[in-house]
């Protein structure tokens, strides 16, 4: 028997030879489609992990992007949930279009600006801040929202966005890391790496 989420994977990759969707999270980026801003797999694989989602959890994405972690969120079980908040028209519709083709069309995008698109949302047993945290209020917003014994996790790329995970981690705890991740590619005729930006993350339970 083929699992529905496979019959899916099968189905939209068809003119490049089916694929089968693998089970763990950190897919491949080129399985979605995006305009560079994705949380690329491997730090993609850290973030669920830190995520950690529990059966029937709803998990609220803020600044959704392509909407992968969203969408890797609600593949960890049928049951799962996720609502993702993202800013740009044109990302928010591309969101859609990704779960559609990963068969999450059960993932709710909320086209809109954190932290003034958070209010009235059903309150999440975890939340991921892939953008717009160093905006005014929106950290805040996300504590004050989460479930008591939830999880945050939100990653920092740009020093302003570190400079405020740095501040929380002093003041609320938590765990903090770094991601600097590296992939092999072509040099010239011979091989060399070639560094992403590096990722700070902040994981903290309520
Ligand atoms: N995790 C995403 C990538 C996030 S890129 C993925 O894997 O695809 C950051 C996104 O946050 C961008 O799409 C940007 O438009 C959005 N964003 C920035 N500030 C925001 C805000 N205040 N509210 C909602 N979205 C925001």
């Amino acid at each position: 028997l083929v699992h529905p989420l496979n019959v899916c994977a099968i189905e939209v990759a068809a003119d490049e030879g089916a694929r089968i969707l693998p089970l763990a999270a950190g897919r491949d980026d080129a399985l979605f489609e995006h305009d560079g801003q994705i949380t690329k797999r491997e730090v993609r694989a850290l973030t669920l992990s830190a995520l950690a989602p529990r059966k029937g959890e709803l998990l609220w994405d803020i600044g959704g992007g392509s909407g992968s972690i969203g969408i890797e969120w609600m593949l960890a079980d049928p049951t799962m949930q996720a609502i993702t908040i993202e800013v740009e028209p044109e990302r928010a519709a591309r969101i859609g279009r990704n779960a559609t083709m990963f068969g999450v069309p059960g993932l709710t995008v909320v086209e809109g600006e954190a932290p003034a698109a958070l209010a009235g949302l059903p309150q999440p047993d975890a939340i991921f801040i892939g953008g717009g945290g160093s905006e005014d209020g929106v950290m805040e917003a996300a504590i004050e929202a989460l479930k008591s014994g939830g999880r945050l996790v939100a990653n920092a790329v740009t020093t302003d966005m570190e400079a405020v995970l740095l501040d929380h981690h002093a003041r609320l705890g938590g765990s903090l890391i770094r991601i600097d991740i590296a992939r092999a590619g072509p040099i010239g005729g011979m091989t060399g790496w070639k560094p992403a930006m590096p990722v700070t993350q902040w994981s903290w339970t309520k």
